[in-house]
């Protein structure tokens, strides 16, 4: 049985954008190995720095 794969194409839940919650990879476009920047409302983060945001 294949397992659903409800995530494929989609970045994990705390990679999201911080504003929108975008989590499709073909939105977040990477423009470094540390910031990301969503397509869908032109926020760019730090996907690796979450919790230092909040
Ligand atoms: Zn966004």
């Amino acid at each position: 049985m294949p397992i659903a794969r409800d995530d494929e194409g989609r970045v994990p839940l705390g990679c999201a954008c911080p504003l929108c919650g975008e989590r499709d990879r073909d939105r977040l476009v990477w423009l470094d190995d540390e910031r990301v920047r969503c397509t869908m409302c032109g926020t760019e983060y730090d996907p690796n720095d979450e919790r230092a945001a909040s």
